[in-house]
């Protein structure tokens, strides 16, 4: 953890003075402590306006849990890990990151946000130090935090200000610090979207399903893979960055998505580095190197980041299903050479056809099995040799699917291959 205390005058870098409830400077620049957060004594920046209580609590407000969840893995929220939710909103990251263990500094031009965001600190029983900002300078030292989050900001400003904003990061990160950047709806899926209502003489609107016209006003401009990339690059950090399908996920079948989603995005992502970014084992999942995959995969527990795709939400708990195709991602350690899953394939005609499963590894098929117990669950299998240490690429593939609506099971009506429970390589 980084130690002194990060807090400066955001006009001239002097020290600030405590007193009581009141933080000052002696070059005139106060914050006062007011209902949870620093309030500046100037007047709320003129970019404030718009984002009043009634914007945040609106349900346009995206706060997913798949997004928040994200965002604090990415920050590799935990003890330790001092981050910066820079434009913070209603704080639903910020505390998320702060329930993990993280020291967490909030920061807004608007006061509604601020004043939210201590309102659900205080719910939660966390501490946010939030501090109210022009919208240009922040309020804290050189090299002072381990993460900087910037969700939903980018496409709310111009690019004069975001340029600024990644100036300021770059500054404020510690060395080998990244900053998680996210914004919504993308580009990419904006004009596809367009064209697709043009071709359709307007029978198909997705645009619809991007944006909200009652908020369509607060958008400044949407960022593309491409803008975002070249943003970062000038703010002289190393940026990783990508694209993904969230919005219009359930409208493009998963190998459409899978092979078109640099152009079908409609979310982008990217994590920035003071210095040079981690390696890029598979660009398909390109943070996967920047985060923490685990040897052993609990298919119910673990989220998305170490599934690739092909495998159906994990409401069921304990589980997931597959598709046809499923890829998952696990990181080995020295020395492993074993493959263990936990499966089942419950398929209503398993007594008279098995069900085939072939094993890929990096593109290689390294087993298969076929399942015609129910009852069995555990598969081991020997790989051809040691396993390099690091993240690897499991592509699971079965030989046929089945439909619990068509077999008048229940009314289901995904194609379902097998059921899968974990997955360890020791
Ligand atoms: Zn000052």
């Amino acid at each position: 953890m980084p130690s002194a205390d990060p807090v400066q005058c955001p006009r001239c870098q002097l020290d600030l003075d405590c007193r009581g409830e009141r933080l000052s400077c002696s070059c005139g620049y106060s914050f006062c402590m007011q209902g949870g957060f620093y309030e500046t004594e100037a007047s709320e920046a003129p970019e404030a306006k718009g984002y009043g209580e009634q914007y945040y609590r609106s349900a346009f407000y995206d706060n997913t849990d798949y997004r928040i969840s994200r965002l604090a893995l990415l920050a590799r929220a935990d003890l330790g890990i001092r981050i910066l939710d820079l434009g913070c909103g209603p704080g639903a990251i910020a505390v998320r990151c702060a329930v993990l263990g993280s020291q967490v500094y909030g920061v807004d031009i608007s006061k509604a946000a601020l004043k939210l965001s201590a309102q659900r600190a205080r719910e939660v029983g966390v501490r946010l130090a939030l501090f109210e900002f022009d919208g240009r300078s922040l309020p804290f030292r050189d090299s002072s935090f381990n993460s900087i989050i910037m969700a939903d900001v980018a496409e709310h400003i111009d690019d004069k200000t975001l340029s600024c904003l990644l100036r300021e990061s770059s500054r404020l990160l510690l060395p080998g610090g990244r900053l998680v950047l996210h914004t919504a709806p993308a580009l990419e899926a904006m004009r596809i979207s367009g064209l697709i209502r043009k071709l359709t003489l307007g029978a198909l609107d997705l645009q619809s399903r991007l944006t909200t016209p009652e908020y369509e006003h607060l958008h400044i401009r949407y960022h593309s893979q491409k803008s975002i990339t070249s943003l970062l690059k000038q703010s002289g950090l190393d940026p990783i960055v990508w694209g993904e399908v969230e919005f219009l996920k359930d409208r493009w079948p998963w190998p459409v998505q899978k092979t078109l989603r640099r152009l079908l995005a409609d979310q982008v992502w990217a994590l920035a580095f003071k210095g040079d970014h981690p390696p890029v084992t598979f660009p398909e999942m390109p943070y996967l190197d920047a985060i923490d995959i685990p040897a052993d995969l609990n298919m119910g527990r673990c989220g998305d980041e170490a599934l690739g795709g092909g495998f159906y939400a994990p409401e069921e708990g304990s589980f997931r299903w597959t598709g046809k195709e499923a890829v998952f991602y696990l990181k080995a350690r020295e020395g492993c050479s074993r493959i263990t899953m936990q499966a089942a394939a419950p398929h209503p005609d398993l007594a008279s056809k098995p069900v085939q499963v072939d094993i890929y590894l990096d593109c290689r098929k390294v087993a298969a099995f076929s399942q015609r117990d129910p009852d069995r669950r555990t598969f081991s299998f020997d790989l051809p040799g040691k396993l390099r240490p690091g993240l690897h690429k499991i592509r699971l593939v079965v030989d046929r699917t089945f439909t619990p609506m068509d077999w008048g099971i229940n009314q289901d009506p995904r194609a379902l291959g097998i059921i899968f429970y974990s997955a360890k390589v020791d």
